[in-house]
């Protein structure tokens, strides 16, 4: 069992407006789970609540056996929970290598941070290459990488992924497609929330649908990539 996560009555209120009303899912360990919906459904507070940077008004998170749902952030991430901000949030004024060292501040022993980066470096060469520059200097598709090797670099069972295609030009999308294909492969579980439905059919095999802070519909993404409204509304056609 590793990278399994359960969700339950999951709620978030920003004082007395319901942004998320008690949604559930499941993460099978290994698996990749797709939330899409509108701007506005609920999508990043639902991730935000998860990882304990907003307070969750009522909720069961268990993860690999273990009830985090009173959890914060710090513990999210020494439990095993990758988190790769909306908007990237990288710091541009330090370099690549600074931003993926941070990622690593609840590791306790160096050695394995090196080892760590050795093999982020390797998923991402390009941030190798770039190990020295100021993370402020490289284009939106690199900076999405560095986000998300800077997850990486607390050793994640778990992914949770807030819109890494946002402002990406078509091409750049299939980069960071073939990325979360790749990290799909090494057995990471991955929980993508995106507005491009496209993109998360690809990498998910189950998705949810968000709308006005539900949980509207479930299933299997080839199910629903087929289903009339979902074509309408989130693939455009
Ligand atoms: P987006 O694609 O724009 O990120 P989303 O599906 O992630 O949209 P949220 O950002 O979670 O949706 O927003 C859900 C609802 O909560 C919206 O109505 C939004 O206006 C509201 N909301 C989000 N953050 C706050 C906040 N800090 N204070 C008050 N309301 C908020």
């Amino acid at each position: 069992m590793s990278g399994e996560l359960s969700v339950e009555n999951l709620s978030v209120h920003y004082g007395g407006v319901c942004a998320v009303r008690s949604i559930g899912f499941t993460v099978a360990a290994g698996q990749s789970v797709g939330v899409i919906g509108a701007n506005g459904a609920g999508k990043t507070s639902s991730l935000r609540a998860l990882m304990g940077l907003v307070p969750r008004s009522s909720g069961s998170i268990r993860f690999d056996g273990k009830d985090l749902s009173r959890a914060r952030a710090r513990d999210m991430v020494r439990h095993g929970i990758g988190y790769v901000p909306e908007g990237r949030h990288v710091f541009g004024g330090l370099t690549v290598e600074k931003n993926l060292l941070l990622g690593a501040y609840t590791e306790p022993w160096k050695g394995r941070t090196r080892k760590t980066l050795g093999e982020v470096y390797e998923t991402f060469p390009v941030l190798g290459e770039m190990r020295g520059r100021l993370a402020g200097a490289l284009s939106g598709g690199q900076q999405q990488m560095l986000a998300i090797g800077r997850a990486l670099m607390s050793r994640p069972r778990l992914l949770l992924l807030d819109e890494p295609s946002m402002g990406l030009s078509p091409k750049l999308v299939d980069d960071i497609l073939r990325v979360l294909l790749g990290l799909r492969e090494q057995g990471l579980s991955l929980l993508l929330v995106e507005q491009n439905a496209k993109l998360t059919f690809e990498v998910a095999a189950d998705c949810l649908v968000m709308e006005n802070g539900e949980v509207a519909m479930t299933g299997r993404s080839d199910e629903l990539r087929k289903d009339v409204r979902v074509r309408r509304i989130y693939l455009g056609l």
